[in-house]
């Protein structure tokens, strides 16, 4: 008896909407999709109930002859590609010609449209209830296409159980909707929500250079967002040539892929500036080849990519744009095409890792030209990057930092209100005469530039002798403009010290307002690098001996990972060696690290090493990962500093690479502006 049977059309288009609908947000999400394929210049989305009863989705594109409109509603009908070859390289949206037929067959559905350049002024409406054709006829209609879906899953009332609330349903359209805004600046949106509008986002002005594009996502980022996050310029590009990291490569596709042996990889965009995080990825906006894209490979070389600029649990916030070959790239591994897989995806998260990093480290040196984005890294990846470890610092960075003087001078990119306008600032590396008088009185910052009254804290700073490197270097080449809403680093405005609080956290002040610094976490940052640089030079850490070597009896599992960290703990200058079976003798420190119990020492830097190592996975953790942990032993807290010690700690901090997070991500400096402080005062909203 024969029990196999071809399901019909209906059956199957639900059982793909299974697949690729999951919930109104996909709906709008192929909508718009199709819309921004057929080159729409303004999308208006429409949703009522969290797009339950209604997603409507309006454009001015190419739209359809009568034909097509009805062709489009069938199983695997699409103009976007031809052949199977056509799927290695895919420069559309969509292609798998499913989305409208699926989501026909699950909601009261029309579709309207009208050829764009067609005489006639009529166009085609087709009326689907479950997947049936239930009226096709001539109806009047601007050039475009309107998609209406009504009563979702109306016929599933399983599906339907599953769908969240209104609310839940909505974030997730918008969510969407973000993203497809910001693949698509020149694109106006509207976005209206039972009735309401949410947005309105005009079309905004792009060309095909990056440079155009940067300007066009900025704008489109603050009409979404306002203006208030710092957010650095990413432009970097690289060629990729490793043929041997093929995956490996069929008959068949072997011939595409091998005669693409080097292939332009480009990362453009924007990521927040140290310090900038967010405790979820929300806001981490990634596109592979203008597709919003979620790939752990991707995240992780971000996280990579920040290393000791982010704090543990915290995500970076970006608009990242990856533009690679599309043969180099698999958009057809997921139902709702929502991941893709790189064919040299080692390869991509190493460049993808280099050019966050990179744009950290330029951010601190400031090399960003007037008005445009940072020069592009050429060359073969073997030059761009050394390895796909931790690399977060690189000493070279350094020779940049005679420049430091000349940014000064450029100081912050919006005025100072008339009242911060105060003596020149005696740290950093402002020409100011030393005598100049602390300002202390911050009873009335905004209003009242009274002279100040000498406060004892601050009194006794003043009178110190300037450190030789303080001293302004000359000569005073024209200040290396940032582009206009790139925020000028902190480091880079003059600072000067107000007196230190809990024993723990400077004060300062530039002028853009008030700056706090912890002196413990930049401590760490500035030690870490220096050890870095040492190993970097392979350079033996400096050791003290101590006076009283001390032995430490450890568990066997406790005792066989520390001896797997021993060699790179004695090159950081941590003198510990085996003593017997479980047993390790600890004769020198690094001169920074005041351990006066040195047993206690040992068996929290166990534990800190393995709470280290449980991320990484790995039996030896790299001399990076083991230099932070013991960074995290220097001059703790509430070790009072002397101000001129406080001096050098800023400047120190200055010559850092990353000088805006400890290694551990935690920040260096806080920053509070005279805006928020105003708002803090009332005196503005
Ligand atoms: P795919 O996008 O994978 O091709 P769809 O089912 O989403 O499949 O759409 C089928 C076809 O219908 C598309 O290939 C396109 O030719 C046409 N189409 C769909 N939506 C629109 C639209 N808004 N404007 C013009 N053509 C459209
Ligand atoms: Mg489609």
């Amino acid at each position: 008896m024969n029990r196999i049977r071809l399901l019909p059309e209906q059956v199957a288009n639900q059982i793909a909407a299974g697949e690729v609908i999951e919930r109104p947000a996909s709906v709008v999400k192929e909508l718009v999709e199709n819309s921004l394929d057929a080159q729409a210049t303004r999308v208006t989305v429409d949703i009522q109930a969290g797009g339950r009863s209604l997603v409507r989705v309006v454009d001015d594109g190419l739209g359809m002859s009568r034909d097509d409109a009805l062709l489009c509603l069938e199983r695997h009908a699409t103009s976007k590609i031809r052949r199977a070859e056509d799927l290695a390289a895919i420069a559309t949206m969509g292609f798998r010609g499913e989305a409208l037929p699926s989501i026909a067959s699950v909601s009261r559905f029309t579709l309207t449209t009208r050829e764009r350049g067609s005489e006639s002024p009529e166009g085609t409406q087709v009326i689907i209830g479950g997947g049936k054709i239930l009226e096709v006829k001539a109806a009047g209609s601007a050039p475009g296409t309107t998609v209406e879906v009504r009563q979702l899953f109306f016929n599933l009332p399983a599906r339907r159980k599953f769908l969240r609330t209104e609310e839940t349903e909505s974030a997730h359209i918008q969510h969407y909707l973000t993203l497809a805004a910001l693949a698509y600046p020149e694109v106006a949106f509207t976005f209206q929500r039972d009735g309401r509008v949410i947005w309105q986002l005009p079309a905004v002005k792009t060309g095909s250079d990056v440079a155009t594009r940067l300007t066009a996502l900025r704008e489109r980022l603050r009409a979404l967002y306002g203006g208030e996050q710092k957010l650095l310029t990413v432009n970097y590009s690289a060629e990729m040539r490793s043929p041997d990291d093929l995956e490996d490569t069929t008959a068949t596709s072997s011939s595409t892929l091998n005669s693409q042996l080097s292939t332009v990889f480009r990362l453009w965009g924007f990521i927040g500036a140290p310090g900038v995080s967010r405790s979820t990825r929300e806001d981490q906006h990634l596109f592979v080849n203008r597709r919003p894209v979620e790939n752990r490979g991707l995240s992780f070389a971000l996280l990579e990519g920040y290393h000791t600029a982010l704090m543990k649990g915290r995500y970076p916030v970006c608009c990242l744009f990856l533009e690679i070959d599309p043969a180099a790239v698999d958009v057809n591994i997921h139902p709702a095409k929502r991941e893709v897989k790189f064919h040299r995806e080692a390869e991509v998260r190493r460049l993808v890792a280099q050019a966050v990093r990179q744009t950290l480290l330029d951010f601190h040196t400031a090399k960003s030209e007037p008005g445009s984005p940072k020069p592009t890294v050429h060359g073969p990846p073997s030059a761009v990057v050394e390895s796909a470890g931790e690399q977060a610092v690189r000493p070279t960075e350094q020779s940049a930092l005679p420049n430091f003087p000349a940014a000064l001078k450029a100081g912050p990119a919006q005025p100072p209100p008339p009242s911060a306008r105060q003596p020149p600032l005696r740290m950093g590396f402002s020409p100011a005469p030393l005598a100049s008088r602390p300002i202390t009185d911050h009873q009335s910052p905004i209003t009242s530039p009274s002279p100040p009254a000498p406060e004892p804290h601050a009194t006794h700073l003043t009178h110190l002798t300037p450190l030789t490197h303080l001293t302004p270097l000359t000569p005073l080449t024209p200040p290396p403009a940032q582009s206009p809403g790139e925020p000028v680093p902190l480091l880079n405005v003059p600072l000067r010290l107000v007196g230190v609080i809990g024993r723990l956290y400077v004060v300062l002040e530039s002028d853009r307002g008030l700056v706090l610094l912890d002196q413990h976490a930049a401590h760490e940052r500035i030690l870490f690098e220096q050890m870095l640089n040492r190993l970097e030079q392979n350079d033996q850490a400096p050791s003290q001996r101590l006076l009283l070597p001390e032995t430490v009896e450890l568990s066997a599992r406790d005792a066989s990972f520390l001896r797997e960290q021993l060699p790179a703990l004695t090159r950081l200058g941590v003198g510990l060696s085996e003593f017997g079976e479980r047993t390790f003798l600890l004769d020198a420190l690094p001169p920074f690290v005041k351990a006066p119990d040195a047993r206690r020492f040992v068996l929290e830097l166990v534990d800190e090493l393995k709470a280290a190592g449980r991320e990484l996975n790995s039996l030896r953790l790299g001399e990076h990962t083991v230099a932070k942990t013991v960074c995290r032993h220097a001059v703790k807290a509430n070790d009072p500093l002397a101000g001129r010690e406080l001096e050098g700690l800023v400047e120190d901090l200055r010559h850092c690479a990353m000088p805006y997070t400890c290694p551990h991500g935690r920040p260096t400096l806080i920053e509070m502006n005279f805006r928020e402080l105003e708002k803090k005062f009332g005196r503005t909203q």
